[in-house]
C-alpha cells in the first residue's frame, strides 16, 4: 500500500488520502492510450489549469498517446497555458479512460456529460466537499485548496515539465485567490514552491491571468459595485448583472471574473453574494463568505455545492425571491453564530 503524506498547517504529517486511491497519475493510465479530460462548466482557473497540465503530463510521458482536452469556452485571460487553443467542446469520439477534474457531478459537467458516455472508464479527481463522486475511480480530497495541488501530489514530480508547471501554479492561484483564501495549506505553498523551482514565471502567470482586466471587465465590475445592495445589518451584501445588459456587453461569464471577489472585501461583509441572470427568472449565484458563513451549505440546500468559502448553485426566480431565499439560509446561519 502506497501512502501520499500531506502536511497540514501546523506542520505535522498526516495522510490524507484513503489507502485505495493513493496511487499516482502513471497507475491510473493502465494501458489506455486513447484519454480524454473533461472539467466542469464555466471552467475556472484551477480547472482549465489541471485539465491542461494533466495533458501536457501525459503526452511527456508518452508522446504517442491521444489526450484531448474538453471543456466549455475557457477565459482568455488563461491564454498563456500551452494547448490552450487545442481545447474544444465535446461532439464525438470513444475513449478508453476519461479523466473528470475539478467536479465530481456529471450535471456540472455541461454539454460535456455525454463525453462519460462513450468512455470505458473514469477517473475523478476532485476537491470539493460537496463532491457526490461519478461512481468510477472517485478520488475527492476536500482539505487540497486546488485540483491542481492534488494533480501535483498524485504526479511522478521528475516527469513534471516547465509547461505542466505553469498549469498547476495558474490553477492553485485561482483557487486561493493568489494564497490568501483560508484553503491555503503550508502544504500549497510547499506544492508552489516546487513549481517555481521548475521555472514558472510567477509574477507574469499572477499578474496577467489573474490581476489585469479587460476594459469590459473593469465596467462590469463597476457597475455591480455601483449597484450592491447591502442588509443584514451590512454583514450581507448582493449585486447582479442582468441578461441584458450582459447582452448590451456582448459580456461572457468570464467578463464577471473577481466581481464578488470584490463584493466579500466590503468592509464588515460576513458573505457576499452575486447573481447573474442566466434567463428570464433563472440566476446563477455565487458566494463568498469571510468566517461566519459555510456557503457551501447555503448552496447544497439549493441544489449546488463549492467549499466552505466559496460556493454556487442555480437558482429560479425573480431577484427578490432568490435574494430572499438565499438570505433566509444565510441568517439561519448568522443567527446560530
Ligand atoms: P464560483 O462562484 O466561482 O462560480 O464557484 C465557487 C465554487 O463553487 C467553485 O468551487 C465551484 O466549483 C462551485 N460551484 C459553483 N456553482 C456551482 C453549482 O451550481 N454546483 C456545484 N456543485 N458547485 C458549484
Ligand atoms: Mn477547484
Amino acid at each position: 500500500m502506497r501512502k501520499t503524506e500531506f502536511i497540514d498547517r501546523e506542520g505535522n504529517a498526516i495522510d490524507m488520502i484513503q489507502a485505495e486511491f493513493a496511487m499516482k497519475i502513471d497507475d491510473l493510465v493502465g494501458d489506455a492510450r486513447r484519454i480524454a479530460i473533461t472539467g466542469h462548466t464555466r471552467p475556472d482557473g484551477d480547472c482549465t489549469g489541471a485539465c491542461l497540465g494533466l495533458r501536457r503530463y501525459l503526452l511527456d510521458l508518452d508522446p504517442s498517446l491521444t489526450v484531448d482536452v474538453y471543456l466549455e469556452p475557457v477565459p482568455a485571460a488563461y491564454d498563456m497555458l500551452e494547448g490552450f487553443e487545442t481545447v474544444c467542446l465535446y461532439t464525438e469520439g470513444e475513449y478508453e479512460l476519461c479523466f473528470v477534474l475539478d467536479v465530481s457531478s456529471r450535471e456540472r459537467l455541461g454539454k460535456n456529460a455525454t463525453l462519460l458516455d462513450h468512455v470505458s472508464r473514469v477517473v475523478c479527481i476532485d476537491h470539493h466537499a460537496t463532491s457526490e463522486g461519478l461512481g468510477g475511480q472517485d478520488f475527492v480530497v476536500p482539505e487540497a485548496a486546488a485540483a491542481c495541488e492534488l494533480l501535483y501530489d498524485i504526479m511522478n514530480k521528475e516527469h513534471i515539465s516547465l509547461e505542466t508547471a505553469e498549469c498547476l501554479y495558474l490553477g492553485i492561484i485561482h483557487d486561493t485567490n493568489v494564497f490568501k483564501n483560508s484553503n491555503t495549506t503550508r502544504h500549497t505553498m510547499e506544492v508552489a514552491g516546487a513549481l517555481m523551482a521548475k521555472g514558472v514565471n510567477q509574477t507574469r502567470i499572477i499578474n496577467d491571468s489573474f490581476y489585469v482586466k479587460t476594459y469590459l471587465q473593469n465596467q462590469l465590475l463597476g457597475m455591480a459595485l455601483m449597484k450592491s445592495l447591502i442588509f443584514c445589518d451590512g454583514r450581507c451584501i448582493v449585486s447582479v448583472i442582468s441578461r441584458k445588459t450582459m447582452d448590451f456587453y456582448q459580456a461572457t461569464h468570464a467578463d464577471l471574473d473577481g466581481i464578488v471577489e470584490q463584493l466579500r472585501v466590503t468592509k464588515g461583509v460576513e458573505c457576499a453574494i452575486f447573481l447573474t441572470e442566466l434567463q428570464f427568472r433563472q440566476y446563477k449565484v455565487s458566494m463568498r463568505s469571510n468566517e461566519a458563513v459555510d456557503v457551501s451549505q447555503v448552496a447544497a440546500y439549493f441544489g449546488g455545492g463549492g467549499h466552505v468559502r466559496a460556493a454556487g448553485c442555480t437558482m429560479e426566480g425573480s431577484f427578490y425571491d432568490v435574494v430572499n431565499n438565499l438570505s433566509e439560509q444565510i441568517v439561519k446561519q448568522l443567527d446560530e453564530e
